[in-house]
């Protein structure tokens, strides 16, 4: 076959393939031209999944009647004038050719009018050719009928799915648009009955509960747009899951750059890696996270759909998104009733909380009178303790950091061998002892190599008698049990010499714990990479945390529940699970029928 000039229809058909690849592909192009003609009300109608009918009908701008053919023409633009406009794109279109993509595979109608202009224009299509033209009386803006999707390309109908899958991608365009711009009314109407509709309010929050309904709505924490000075010019802001909610995969995870939804590898992990140990390895969060930046900094122009999008500063972009994401969990999941405003020191609070309950006007006052009683009363015992010499409850292993994100605890006693009951400022704590102390044992460990871990020295050295297999595992993994608080080497045929342990092991016998260790080390297998030592401490943490069942003494108490404050990340432990539950003063008196 000689080289030859495609006919123009079947070019058309082709650069068709790029833009429109099923219905949903045409919703989001047209929505995207209503949002760009300034629409305040847009309306998404369907039939059969789309595959019927499509119609988008929107208030905005309209056509000019004389320029109405041309907009059908491939490369045809009212956005964009020259190649350096490319570098500043502030609209959601600007290659002109979802029209005349749109056109070439559909049967369209489009009916447009101006506020200036009397009349409108009425334009019909068949694959890309004009078949009816006339002046109509309409609305100012525009109405985009899309019928028969693909009559003229057999190939692609065989590929649609059913309508209901259609329905759905085409649902998921719409919500996502209508999360994206509170401000603009949206109505998704399906099969002719209404599925969805936003206020256009510019409640961002009000959307995200339509979409989502009020189970997951509740559990999703708002990240407040912010810019972080450590990541100048990038403002993220969205909603993020508790980490008690979570998913098999990580496609409930949304990312927007300037209210446009893109797909991003990068970015998507840096909101998995902002959960990191608040969730289990397998689990993933549902978010969605809005980037705003300069239209400059970043570049639309990769792909056809406009889907993917380049960072001039990706890393700048990723630490933006993991660091917001990070701030809202630690300020707030999963106790969310707890409200971390400013987050002053431990003692700073404290006094605050003291002064609070002095002056009378005080939420909560009843359980701030018991909190302060709780206090004097605690500071007593210290006293006394004092006195008669013995050393008052340190927490020699705890990470001294700003991370203060739970308030002082007085611990009231145990339950069961297994959860503390402590009361704060805001009413009743339940601690899970085995999770908590895993999250204590972590963070130290974690930050053994600044701060580390405190040993005690065996009076005589220990030999360890493992089997060949276990003997292995420790021995492999040396270097960890000694940043875990460990003195211990090989000593021939299976064997370990164990000199001190760490301290906050206490009465524990040291050589179960070992074997406890290794046994643990033995039931992970292809832990490779990067997450190998975390994996490995998570598993000593495991495997030395205080168990269920063990009966604290109230000092021993009173440190655990000083030590999970000054974590970084006191409300899970390192796999996910919670490690606190908190009951509110307010629910108390309303449970009690106070108020
Ligand atoms: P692009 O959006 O990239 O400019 P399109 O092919 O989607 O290209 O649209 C071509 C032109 O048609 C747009 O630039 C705009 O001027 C006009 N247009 C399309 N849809 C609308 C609409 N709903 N309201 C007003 N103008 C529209
Ligand atoms: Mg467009």
């Amino acid at each position: 076959m000689s080289i030859h000039l495609l006919p123009p229809d079947v070019a058309d058909k082709i650069a068709a393939g790029e833009v429109v690849e099923r219905p949903a592909s045409v919703v989001k192009e047209s929505v995207e031209n209503s949002l760009d003609a300034g629409a305040t009300d847009i309306r998404v109608e369907i039939r059969d999944g789309g595959r019927q009918l499509v119609r988008v009908i929107d208030n905005g701008s309209g056509i000019p009647a004389a320029e109405a053919p041309l907009a059908f023409q491939r490369h045809a633009t009212s956005k964009l004038q020259s190649a350096d406009d490319l570098q500043h794109i502030a609209t959601l279109g600007f290659r002109g050719e979802a029209l005349a993509a749109i056109a070439a595979v559909s049967k369209t109608t489009l009916v447009t009018r101006t506020a200036a202009e009397p009349t409108g224009i009425e334009l019909r299509l068949e694959g890309s050719e004009v078949v009816g033209r006339r002046a109509i009386g309409a609305p100012a803006g525009t109405s985009l009928s899309i019928e028969q999707v693909f009559w003229n390309v057999p190939a692609r109908l065989k590929f649609l799915r059913s309508d209901a899958t259609e329905a759905g991608h085409i649902s998921r365009i719409v919500t996502r648009y209508a999360l994206a711009y509170p401000d603009v009314r949206f109505s998704y109407v399906v099969e002719g009955r209404l599925a969805f509709q936003s206020a256009g309010n510019g409640d961002q929050a009000q959307v995200l509960l339509k979409m989502h309904g009020p189970d997951i709505a509740q559990q999703m924490l708002a990240i407040e747009p912010a810019t972080d000075p450590v990541t100048p010019g990038v403002i993220v802001g969205g909603f993020a899951s508790i980490p008690a909610l979570h998913r098999a995969n990580r496609s409930a995870i949304e990312l927007y750059v300037n209210r446009r939804y893109i797909q991003d590898r990068n970015l998507t992990f840096a909101v998995i890696q902002a959960y990191h140990t608040l969730l289990p390895g397998d689990r993933f969060p549902i978010a969605l996270v809005f980037v705003d930046i300069d239209p400059e900094l970043v570049d639309v122009n990769v792909h056809p759909t406009k889907a993917e999008v380049r960072f001039r500063d990706a890393s700048l972009v990723f630490r933006a998104v993991q660091r917001a994401v990070h701030r809202t969990l630690v300020d707030s999941a999963p106790l969310a009733a707890l409200q971390p405003a400013a987050r002053p020191g431990w003692e700073t609070r404290r006094q605050t909380i003291l002064q609070a309950g002095q002056g009378g006007e005080a939420p909560g006052q009843i359980a701030m009178d018991l909190y302060r009683q709780g206090l004097e009363q605690e500071d007593r015992e210290l006293m006394a303790a004092g006195a008669s010499g013995v050393e008052p409850p340190t927490s020699p292993t705890a990470p001294r950091s700003d991370g203060d994100t739970l308030p002082p605890l007085r611990p009231v006693g145990q339950i069961a061998a297994t959860y503390l009951v402590a009361e704060g400022p805001g009413g009743l704590f339940l601690v899970d002892q085995h999770a908590a102390h895993e999250r204590i044992l972590y963070e130290a460990i974690v930050d053994a190599g600044h701060h580390p871990i405190p040993r005690q020295q065996l009076l005589q050295p220990l030999t360890i008698e493992l089997g060949t297999h276990l003997a292995g595992l420790i021995a492999e993994h040396l270097p960890v049990l000694q940043q875990s608080g460990f003195d211990i080497e090989p000593f021939g045929a299976g064997s370990f010499l164990l000199r001190a342990v760490p301290a906050f092991l206490g009465r524990q016998d040291p050589e179960r714990l070992l074997t406890d260790v290794a046994e643990g080390f033995a039931g992970q297998d292809n832990v490779v990479g990067g997450g190998q030592e975390d994996a490995l401490v998570k598993i000593i943490c495991k495997r030395l945390a205080i168990k269920a069942g063990q009966v604290l003494s109230l000092a021993e108490q009173r440190e655990m529940l000083q030590q999970l404050e000054h974590c970084h990340n006191p409300r899970t432990c390192p796999h996910g699970r919670p490690t606190v539950l908190h009951l509110s003063a307010a629910q108390l008196e309303r449970q009690f029928g106070r108020i």
